[in-house]
């Protein structure tokens, strides 16, 4: 007899990590099933953007995150010249957070394990059947074939995903036409700066910390850039590009880890079909240009975490899951757009470089660095409304207002007591928040759902003129608005 789950999440990266943590926190029954036996070594991502820290600082988990990184207080777009200021960005992180992939996925994991989830190492999922009840999935661990039972799978088995294959979801794009190399090396002579990029004719070298002592080095060779991926890179190889395109090797030593890396660009046609969902790289892959891979899985695992808890434990309606794809699919499509545009900007002919100087004199102009910036940051991203019935309130309900993110609004209640908007959002829980009169009537919304939600009075600060008319709002449990109404 197969072992009965509620969701079953496949692949134990920080996208399927991340899902798990969200799906047990709503009481979710919840399993991860991951390939490897042991967690990954070497760190492909390296940078969490703004936006990233405010979905951690949802659940109460920044903290953990911002001991274990180092911030800088810019991002940047295709290696140019200027880079983006995140320090003018609305937020209460203001930067990018430098932490080892490595370091996130074990973070993320300890918290799936003290929610009580079961990470299963060593287990490969290998086929997947979907019917009226549920989904069956089977595969093979060391100790001999599985087989489970779960009403709902979700997919972050990443880019060779077998959930997105199995599922008969098409994943169209282009294959790889060109690579880079990366290497983590220790660093005899390191440049001044923390993070540089240097671009000339002879191709593209960026060198940013990674850990105390070490450094990550990306390289963009054309002289290098149609070796296939599967050639293993040397130190040598790195140290020869570097040396030639920026004059100095850093004196670079001890790699840690060398690897190729390409720019095959695809997107999942639909994120869910039926019981199946896809999240992070499954639905999304692109040239790792600008650090957004893996920032865009943790937003998506999100999203779509407490709809799914909702329609398993709380009788939300089925076409809330329809909600994910709609709201994040476009995100992955403007993802694939930017680093499309990133990576034709990467390059050394004359006139890219051209190109380059012009896209740096323009992102010196603060209000087009600040699109870039809320932009790579994904701070920028908004939805439309919900289509789950609104609630009734005796205010004309604000539209406009619907899907927007809310910062962590520095709330204060009458008894003086400071209640940041995201501390209220941490059990996952919808927030009815009421800004205004309190003699007004509470809302009232459809029987059952959204339920359990966390009622707080509170006054918004001052400066927040744009709060200055909203009497109240339903926030969702990502910290987007449900709805907002009038005071
Ligand atoms: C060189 C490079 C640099 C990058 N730098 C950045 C950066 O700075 N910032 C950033 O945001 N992103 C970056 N990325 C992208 C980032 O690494 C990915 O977007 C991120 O790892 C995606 O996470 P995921 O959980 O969706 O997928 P993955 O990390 O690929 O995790 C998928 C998991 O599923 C498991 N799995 C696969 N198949 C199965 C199966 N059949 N059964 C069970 N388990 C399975 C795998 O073992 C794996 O652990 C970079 C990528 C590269 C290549």
């Amino acid at each position: 007899m197969a072992e009965v789950l509620e969701v079953a999440v496949v692949g134990g990266g920080p996208t399927g990590l991340m899902v798990a943590c969200e799906l047990a926190l709503a009481g979710v029954r919840v399993q991860v099933f991951e390939r490897r036996a042991e967690p990954v070594r070497e760190s492909r991502a390296l940078t969490l953007h703004p936006r990233s820290l405010e979905v951690l600082a949802l659940r109460g988990l920044e903290t953990r995150f911002l001991e274990r990184g180092r911030p800088l207080p810019t991002g940047h777009f295709a290696m140019l010249d200027t880079r983006l200021d995140f320090s003018v960005l609305d937020t209460r992180f203001p930067y990018t957070l430098f932490i080892p992939q490595a370091v996130t996925e074990a973070l993320l994991e300890a918290r799936a394990r003290e929610l009580g989830v079961a990470v299963r190492r060593g287990h490969t999922v290998e086929a997947l059947r979907q019917d009226a009840d549920g989904m069956e999935l089977e595969g093979a661990s060391e100790a001999g074939a599985f087989r489970v039972r779960a009403r709902f799978v979700v997919g972050a088995d990443g880019a060779r995903s077998a959930v997105r294959r199995l599922t008969g979801i098409a994943f169209p794009g282009t294959d790889v036409t060109r690579t880079a190399v990366l290497g983590d090396v220790t660093l005899g002579a390191p440049p001044s700066q923390p993070a540089i990029g240097v671009t000339n004719t002879r191709g593209g070298v960026m060198v940013v910390p990674m850990a105390p002592g070490i450094h990550r080095i990306v390289v963009n060779d054309p002289l290098r850039e149609q070796v296939p991926l599967r050639e293993p890179v040397t130190l040598d190889e790195l140290r020869e590009s570097v040396t030639r395109i920026v004059g100095t090797d850093f004196g670079m030593k001890d790699p840690r880890w060398l690897s190729r890396f390409g720019n095959e660009t695809r997107l999942a046609d639909r994120y869910r079909d039926g019981r199946v969902l896809l999240a992070g790289d499954a639905a999304h892959i692109h040239f790792p240009a600008g650090g957004q891979g893996l920032n865009v899985g943790l937003q998506d695992a999100m999203n779509l975490g407490w709809k799914l808890a909702a329609v398993v434990k709380e009788g939300a309606p089925d076409t809330l899951l329809d909600s994910y794809s709609r709201e994040r699919r476009p995100v992955g499509d403007a993802l694939i757009r930017n680093t499309l545009a990133q990576t034709a900007l990467i390059g050394a002919t004359q006139e890219t470089l051209a190109l380059r100087a012009l896209m740096s004199d323009l992102l010196r102009a603060p209000k087009l660095n600040r699109e870039f910036a809320d932009s790579i940051s994904a701070l920028d991203v908004g939805y439309a409304a919900l289509e789950v019935p609104a609630p009734q309130v005796d205010a004309p309900l604000l539209p406009e207002w619907s899907g927007r993110r809310l910062n962590d609004l520095a709330l204060r209640k009458d008894d003086g007591t400071d209640v940041p908007l995201y501390s209220a959002l941490h059990p996952g829980r919808w927030v009815l928040l009421e800004l205004g009169d309190d003699s007004r009537a509470l809302p009232r919304w459809e029987p059952g759902w959204p339920p359990n939600v966390t009622h707080l009075r509170a006054r918004a600060p001052a400066a927040r003129a744009e709060l200055k008319d909203v009497g109240g709002m339903l926030v969702r449990p990502d910290g987007h608005v449900g709805w907002a109404w009038a005071a």
